[in-house]
């Protein structure tokens, strides 16, 4: 008898499984639009400046102590700033409860449990189409799960009126899960005057807010501009989840750099909710890694280097909104006869570009481009020397 007979394999991360067929491919034409890390545009990882000089300023000044259990107290400050504004008033009353997160995975996850550990009965409504990873996280946390629709498969933009009611038809005061900007896989953001309505909305229900925001600065290419959903709920006096990541708008992916915060009432609930927030940390992990939290303090308290960085950002957001222009513009000029408006009206990493998964296979099979069945492409992978390839072939299998 095995002790572990009974287990059989996991199903395949489909995104993974995208870039291992594309190392296998020995072709020289391949194209790789699967992953969601970014590309500079020779398709290579990059390290951004500020970060390589951070790490310049930090080398050999440290020592390995454990942070506290509620992470980088520095890091969190820098933070929060960025989520609810240089001068929010919430910080000043230290209404937040905060703790730092293994990147906007483990934000998700550790918010996710505390609301199974303290409304055991809570339910949360998810975009659909949304991060696939978001249905494993609060299915693990055993936290039901509803669907709030998002995505308009015919104009490929935002299904407003079925999504507000969503939100009118969820029972009072249900949890909801949002993208704060640069929504993952579809690229589809609610315009500035969509979110004010979705907030007046969550007040008349009293729904609860938890905000992902994965990609601040990505899509605008301004962090400020992309944190307005956040800041137009807090506006509106909601109290709001939030988790923040460093993976993309930082390039630190693999640091495994966030942030959890809660607005609560009064400093006093926030005590209390931090309180538990560590100690749901404590018996996973003890306490979170240090070095991108120095990282990222080195550059957000630094004049000089926060500027860099925003300067990077921007370059960052800049290049991919310059791939999406060219990309619609390669297709309209190869006399395409579907509209690609879409490719420029999305905003971020993402292009949810209406590709079948058929399609998707024949660019895959016939021309070696590889990205997920749904259609995804990630921008990201674009660049000057394969966009004309990619268009092309595009071409080929829609007509
Ligand atoms: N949330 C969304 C919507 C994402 O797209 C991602 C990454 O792809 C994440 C969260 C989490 O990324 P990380 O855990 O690397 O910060």
């Amino acid at each position: 008898s095995s002790w572990w007979g009974h287990v059989e394999p996991a199903p395949k991360d489909p995104i993974l499984g995208v870039t291992e067929a594309f190392l296998a491919d020995p072709s020289p034409d391949k194209v790789n639009v699967g992953v969601g890390a970014y590309r500079d545009d020779n398709g290579k990882p990059v390290v951004l400046e500020c970060v390589r000089e951070a790490e310049r300023r930090i080398a050999g000044t440290l020592n390995m102590e454990y942070l506290p259990m509620g992470g980088s107290v520095k890091m969190i400050e820098e933070t929060l700033k960025l989520a609810y504004g240089e001068d929010s008033e919430f910080i000043k009353d230290k209404r937040i409860a905060a703790v730092q997160a293994l990147s906007g995975t483990g934000a998700c996850r550790l918010f996710a449990d505390f609301q199974k550990r303290f409304l055991p009965d809570s339910q949360i409504y998810i975009p659909i189409p949304t991060w696939a990873n978001h249905h494993n996280i609060w299915r693990d946390a055993r936290v039901p799960q509803r669907t709030l629709r998002y995505y308009h498969p015919e104009s490929k933009g935002l299904d407003f009126a079925s999504m507000m009611d969503d939100i009118r038809n969820a029972p009072n005061g249900s949890f909801f899960l949002l993208h704060a900007c640069a929504h993952n896989p579809t690229g589809v953001d609610p315009s500035e005057e969509q979110w004010r309505e979705i907030s007046y909305q969550f007040k008349v229900k009293n729904h609860f807010p938890f905000f992902d925001m994965a990609y601040q600065g990505f899509a605008s290419g301004d962090p400020e501009r992309d944190a307005k959903a956040i800041r137009i709920f807090l506006e509106d006096g909601h109290p709001i989840g939030c988790a923040q990541s460093y993976a993309k708008n930082m390039g630190l992916y693999g640091q495994r750099i966030g942030c959890l915060s809660i607005l609560c009432e009064d400093e006093m609930q926030a005590v209390a909710v931090k309180s538990q927030l560590q100690q749901l940390a404590r018996p996973m992990y003890s306490n979170p890694p240090v070095h991108g939290a120095l990282i990222v303090s080195t550059i957000l308290g630094d004049t000089e280097l926060k500027n860099l960085w925003l300067k990077e950002v921007k370059g960052m957001a800049d290049r991919i909104i310059g791939m999406r222009k060219a990309l619609r513009e390669n297709l309209e000029k190869l006399g395409s006869p579907l509209s690609w408006e879409h490719i420029t009206n999305q905003i971020g990493m993402f292009c949810y570009s209406g590709l079948t998964p058929e399609q998707v296979d024949r660019l895959t099979s016939e021309f070696h481009i590889y990205m997920t069945r749904n259609g995804r492409i990630s921008m990201a992978g674009v660049t000057t020397g394969n966009i004309g390839y990619l268009a092309n072939a595009i071409h080929e299998v829609t007509t």
